[in-house]
This record gives structure tokens, sequence and C-alpha cells, in this order.
């Protein structure tokens, strides 16, 4: 992704979220891609990946996302993306869910958390007050592709359309239970307390959606499964924005 930012009039780097384990540094890398203008306040949209560090699905996509980007800006058109590919990093680094202190980082978010990560994301949360929130994750207990929602009520309206591109390439999980959640068509509505999320005391509520791959398939289709509900859920969110003012 640096390579790209290098030559990139559109896609910027940022190094700066350092935190240290066990007398070593480590970064949550940071970018951000900047759409050609759109309305007139640009859309805060940030997408996060790898905060379980054995899901590298969601990696992987946001990079192949972000190359479908660079060679078609116009799909970013109005958005500020902040990208936070790799958000465990010494999990990443260990190939384990949890980071290399032990714990599971989605599972300790606005809890007064002492894990450096989550007060590195959480003060990134803060600062940008996003419009949208996704977070990308990977199911080694499913069959299909599925999404969680929450927040804003239109969130409900962005994961369908995003839920049926993505079976161009990957099944829909459609059972009544996954993972323990009630389901319907392959949304669930309810999340474990302490995943990555808005501050709780944000209003109006950002969209938030989580996408979960099925671990099984080739990696190829994992990663146009997601990079394609992304794309959806831009496109999708945009025409809200157009709509909205006329309501
Ligand atoms: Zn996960």
């Amino acid at each position: 992704m640096d390579q790209i930012a290098a030559h990139s009039p559109n896609l910027v780097a940022n190094h700066d979220a350092h935190f240290e384990v066990g007398g070593e540094t480590h970064e949550i890398p940071r970018y951000l891609f900047v759409g050609p203008k759109g309305g007139d306040t640009p859309i805060r949209v940030g997408i996060f990946a790898g905060i379980h560090g054995d899901e590298p699905e969601g990696v992987r996509a946001v990079i192949q996302f972000i190359k479908l980007l660079e060679a078609n800006p116009e799909l970013a058109a109005g958005y500020y993306l902040s990208f936070y590919p790799v958000c465990n990093p010494t999990g990443f680094e260990d190939g384990t869910r949890h980071s290399r202190s032990g714990k599971d980082l989605n599972r300790e978010f606005w809890g007064n958390s002492s894990e450096l990560e989550v007060q590195l994301l959480q003060a990134e949360l803060v600062s940008h007050s996003f419009n949208g929130i996704i977070a990308l994750h990977t199911d080694d207990t499913s069959d299909g592709f599925y999404g969680i929602v929450r927040g804003a009520t239109l969130t409900k309206h962005l994961i369908e359309p995003a839920l049926c591109a993505a079976e161009k390439f990957l099944p829909r999980d459609r059972r009544s239970v996954i993972d323990g959640f009630r389901a319907r068509n392959g949304v669930i509505r309810d999340v474990y307390d302490g995943v990555l999320s808005a501050p709780p005391k944000v209003r109006p509520r950002p969209f938030e959606i989580i996408l979960e791959t099925p671990q099984a398939p080739p990696v190829y289709l994992k990663e146009c499964a997601l990079a394609i509900a992304l794309k959806t859920i831009l496109d999708e969110y945009r025409k809200f924005i157009a709509y909205a003012p006329n309501l």
C-alpha cells in the first residue's frame, strides 16, 4: 500500500500511530483515500481489517479494494475513506486471533481497555467522527458470506445490496442462527459487547456494518466478495446522501 501511496494522487499513508508491547514498537498503519469531489461535505467512512490477527482475508481485501479505487477513483467520489488494514499488528505477525497480550481486541472497545491498540483505534473513531464504519472479518465456522448491522436505521438498506453483490462470488449464509445469533437472509442485528464501533454517545449514529467471509473458499473469491461488498455499500450510501435533502 505504501508503494501505491507513493505514486497516487489520492492515497496518503500515515505511519504515526505507534505503540509499545514487550519493549518493541509496533504500528497501526493508516491510509486515507481522498475521492474526487462529490457533494458539499465529504462523507467520512472508516474501513477496519485485521483486528483478529488470524483473519488475513480482510487485510488482503483492503489492498484489492484500494487497487480498484486507484484504477477507478470515481468509485470513491464524495468520500474520505480511512483505511486501517491491520488493526492488530502483533496478532497479525503471530497469526493469532488475539493480540500478543492475549486479548481479543474486538471485545475491548469502549470499556476502559488498557490495550494500546484499542486506545489508538478509539482515538481515531472519536477524532474522525465517521459517517460510516465497516469492519472486515473471517468466520471459520460458516460456509457462507454474511453481515452484521448496527447503528443508523438506514444500515439495513445498505447490507442487502452488499450481500447480493458478494453472492456473485460466494454463497450467502442463510441459516437462521449464525455464530449463536439469530439471523435472517444473512443479516445479524446483535453483536458481542466491546466490538469495534462508533463512540457510544455519538449522535446521530453512523451506519455500522461488519462483513464476514467464510474461511474455506479460495483466496481470490474471498477478496472479491469483500471488495465488491465495500464498493456496493459506498454506492448505496451515496444514493441515500443525495436523496436525503429532498425528504
Ligand atoms: Zn474476526
